[in-house]
């Protein structure tokens, strides 16, 4: 492809145009589009806007397991039969431990995730509580994920001193009755509504490889776009046994690498982040992601573990990245010492087998 349709890209985005479908999907799956000067492409709208800055994100799964929902994805829906450990909100002193390690991690922002369909009003008082002690207590950007949620309770959890709410859109709507039977999109967008008629920030984004088409993928970007949402996860699909969908279509890291640009040219000044299954579908390519993406988990996901936080530390600097943290960065650097194991020399059974096994 004539080094033109990378450039009109770079300008249409930061111009703050939107890109036609049949572009969108050219860039999804036209062998003639090249991946390099995709995501340089790509990395020029995310250095604008965010120059190298990573930020990372720490989730606490607050409450995990025994949902009513049937998200067909999920671990903790009720139809899954996956072996997980369930448990109600945790204490107070729980998530205020977790809060301060999360602050001396380097993280950025504090995920705190409920599973469920939503807050009581109870709830939600006990919520805001909890947000506005951990607020007081650190530094930290605090984002809830916590179901469906309406103005009354948005209210209360801004008063409250919440920053984000998450509430992901996960596919389009066309494809939403095949991911999801107890509530609908339209409920995921009323949320999203809720949350902004209330002043609070809203994180909403995708979970990629649950048998959409590209189109579903292009139809949630923009209504993102439409959204204004501050920040869109990008989620590559974890197929884990005892979920409903746990049978779907592998993906190359060269596709998931391209949704990321998509995403990128589509939202320009959003944050995005590369969220669950980075490390299973991105293998080798992770590094990769850090040029259209400006943000990442640390420590797993939800139900799944990730790569050890040191790792994910270096692979940023090894790359000329520099992590955005609320702390003192200076105080972070031992977690970026990896090991350094020293060099093996082969042995004689490697380098000549026969002569190896007849000594
Ligand atoms: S995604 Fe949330 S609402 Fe859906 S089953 Fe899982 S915990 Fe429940």
């Amino acid at each position: 492809m004539k080094r033109k349709f990378y450039s009109e890209l770079v300008s249409t985005s930061l111009d703050n145009e939107l890109i036609s479908d049949s572009c969108c999907e050219k860039i999804l799956s036209s062998t003639e589009i090249e991946l390099l000067p995709l995501l340089d492409s790509a990395y020029q709208i995310r250095k604008t806007y965010f120059q190298n800055k990573v930020q990372l994100h720490i989730l606490n799964n607050a409450q995990n397991g025994n949902c009513p929902e049937d998200c067909f994805y999920c671990v903790q829906a009720k139809t899954a039969t996956t072996d997980i450990d369930t448990y109600s909100l945790k204490s107070e002193s729980e998530v205020l431990a977790e809060a301060e390690r999360a602050y001396q991690s380097g993280a950025y922002r504090y995920c705190i995730v409920m599973s469920g369909r939503g807050p009581s009003p109870k709830r939600v008082d006990q919520l805001a509580n909890l947000i506005q002690t951990v607020k007081t207590k650190y530094p930290l950007e605090v984002c809830l994920s916590v179901g469906l949620i309406d103005e009354p309770a948005a209210h209360t959890l801004k008063d409250a001193g919440l920053d984000r709410l998450n509430h992901n859109l996960n596919t389009s709507e066309s494809h939403y009755p095949k991911i999801c039977t107890t509530h609908t999109y339209q409920d995921r967008m009323d949320t999203l509504r809720a949350a902004q008629s209330a002043g609070l920030a809203c994180c909403s984004g995708v979970i990629v490889g649950m048998g959409e088409q590209n189109e579903d993928l292009i139809r949630v970007a923009k209504e993102l776009r439409s959204l204004e949402v501050e920040s869109i996860p990008v989620n590559f699909f974890l197929p884990i046994d005892g979920t409903q969908l746990k049978d779907t279509p592998s993906m190359t890291p060269d596709y998931c690498l391209r949704v990321l640009c998509l995403y990128r040219f589509i939202n320009p000044r959003a944050e995005i982040r590369v969220a669950a299954g980075r490390e299973h579908h991105l293998r080798g390519m992770e590094v990769m992601s850090l040029y259209p993406a400006n943000s990442m988990f640390v420590e797993g996901y939800l139900n799944a573990t990730g790569k050890e936080t040191s790792r994910t530390f270096q692979m940023i600097q090894d790359a000329g990245f520099t992590i955005e943290a609320n702390g003192d960065i200076s105080e972070l650097s031992h977690h970026a010492k990896v090991e350094k194991e020293g060099v093996l020399l082969k042995e004689l059974e490697v380098l000549r087998p026969r002569m190896g096994s007849n000594s």
